[in-house]
């Protein structure tokens, strides 16, 4: 019997070893074992609901279940599933290359697929090395990233990431790189606005890529949110001043759009809201409307063009996924597009963002929460001890957790960064639906911090 709650944690515990989990917790903290979903509904195994307020771990974008994502992927399965894609190609990989490329800040024309956003990140690093070497630049051995970032757990990504909690641990495997403080605007001082900060913050990395950009391939960012830190924003002037100091000193760009890509912010890439186009654009997790593991880097013609050469000069970029260009992932991200294209997606986000700018007001006066912010349709809560910016609940109190236990016994799904309590919605979700995930979130907060 496995169609039950309880029979399936049973089975699943003497076997499934978890991703970003303490195993131990589960002792007392139960696995929810979900049977169906629909829209932002998810269904267990005794029928109860959870309206996914995450989009599951950030990836889903029209709902669960999509009528028209499901059929694409159905029709693509009858067809192919997968076929190598060196020295072969198949269309759902070129139409999608090519949709991709319209969609794109202009001057980014060339697609390389990978299989995750870590994969992606990888990818565009080796390429950004391996362009400058190809040109005979071959002192250019190190990558910018910001404090506080985050770019996947493989070891390349984890080395340009800054998230104490992912990386201490292995730090001595991790390649040196060089770091420069965030344009966070939650560290902003007082009296001080989002703008002024984040532009202040350029100087630092002006000093570190005039005093060293002949060492330095690549400056990656997060645009706008550093979604892992805690959902952490800042004012889009630091991008477009960023993209300046790139071109002045000589360095590529690469915007890792993983997470607020395909609308989560307002705009369908984060970048546009600087008017920029990065060297290296990383999608992923949304790009399949979160339905398969599939993500993409997208460069510009002079850096293919620099790869392009007789064989034996050995500057072809060799890498590869075993499934690089999955035919059916490249179908759930064709129909994805499919509904960006057929009605006012971004129009709509944005009434349902301003609906959640209001439901989430009053929660500027809580006493135990030192601010509230929101770009798109990304909302975050910082809770703080009496609501001062320059204090933290210290870590081990897990305050985040008492949230996401209430969250899920009232059957919405929120599952906090520490002591950010977030939401990351599906863009089908109604404003009914939003009053719950805020009202929920209200009480997790006043019990969380009601000691
Ligand atoms: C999730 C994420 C990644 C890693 O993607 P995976 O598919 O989990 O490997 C990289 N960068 C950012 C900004 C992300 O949010």
């Amino acid at each position: 019997m496995t169609d039950t709650n309880a029979a399936l944690r049973d089975r699943d515990l003497q076997v499934f070893w978890h991703p970003c989990t303490q195993m131990k917790d589960h002792e007392s903290l139960p696995l929810i074992p979900i049977r169906q979903a629909r829209g932002v509904w998810l269904e267990d195994y005794d029928g109860k609901r959870y309206l996914d307020a995450i989009s599951s771990w950030w990836v889903n974008l029209f709902g669960h279940g999509h009528p028209h994502i499901d059929g694409r992927i159905r029709e693509q399965l009858g067809r192919l599933a997968h076929v190598i894609t060196a020295g072969f190609t198949h269309e759902p990989a070129v139409t999608l290359a090519e949709r991709l490329v319209q969609r794109a800040p202009p001057g980014l024309t060339r697609v390389f697929y990978a299989e995750n956003g870590s994969s992606a990140v990888e990818i565009a690093l080796k390429m950004s090395f391996h362009a400058w070497r190809n040109q005979g630049c071959t002192r250019k051995q190190q990558f910018v990233s910001l404090t506080n970032a985050y770019h996947g757990e493989t070891l390349g990504a984890l080395a340009v990431g800054g998230v104490a909690l992912y990386r201490e641990t292995y730090g001595p495997l991790l390649m040196p790189c060089l770091q420069a403080p965030t344009p966070d605007c939650y560290l902003r001082p007082e009296g001080v606005d989002w703008e002024t900060h984040s532009r202040e913050l350029l100087a630092p990395m002006a000093a570190l890529l005039a005093a060293r950009s002949d060492e330095i391939c690549a400056v990656i960012v997060e645009p706008l949110i550093q979604c892992a830190a805690g959902m952490r924003m800042y004012h889009p002037i630091y991008l477009r001043g960023l993209r300046d100091l790139c071109d002045r000193h000589g360095v590529h760009l690469i915007a890792d759009e993983i997470a607020v890509g395909f609308g989560r912010t307002g705009t369908f890439f984060a970048c546009e809201q600087a008017g920029i186009t990065p060297d290296f654009l990383c999608v992923g997790k949304g790009l399949t409307g979160g339905y398969l593991p599939l993500a993409a880097v997208l460069t510009r013609e002079a850096i293919y063009q620099g790869f392009y050469d007789e064989y034996a000069t050995l500057k072809a970029f060799l890498h590869s996924h075993s499934y690089t260009g999955n035919a059916l992932g490249c179908a759930a991200a064709l129909a994805t597009l499919d509904l960006f294209d057929a009605s006012p997606v971004l129009a709509s986000n944005g009434r349902l963002a301003e609906h959640l700018a209001q439901a989430l007001a009053p929660l500027r006066d809580h006493p135990h929460v030192g601010e509230v912010r929101q770009t798109g349709l990304v909302a975050a809560v910082e809770m703080t001890p009496n609501g001062d910016r320059h204090s933290a609940y210290p870590w081990q109190e897990r305050r985040g957790l008492r949230v996401y236990r209430h969250a899920l016994e009232r059957g919405v799904l929120l599952r906090p960064l520490g002591n950010v309590v977030y939401f990351m919605p599906p863009y089908v979700i109604t404003t009914d639906e939003i009053d719950l995930i805020v009202a929920v979130a209200r009480e997790g907060i006043d019990r969380a911090t009601a000691d």
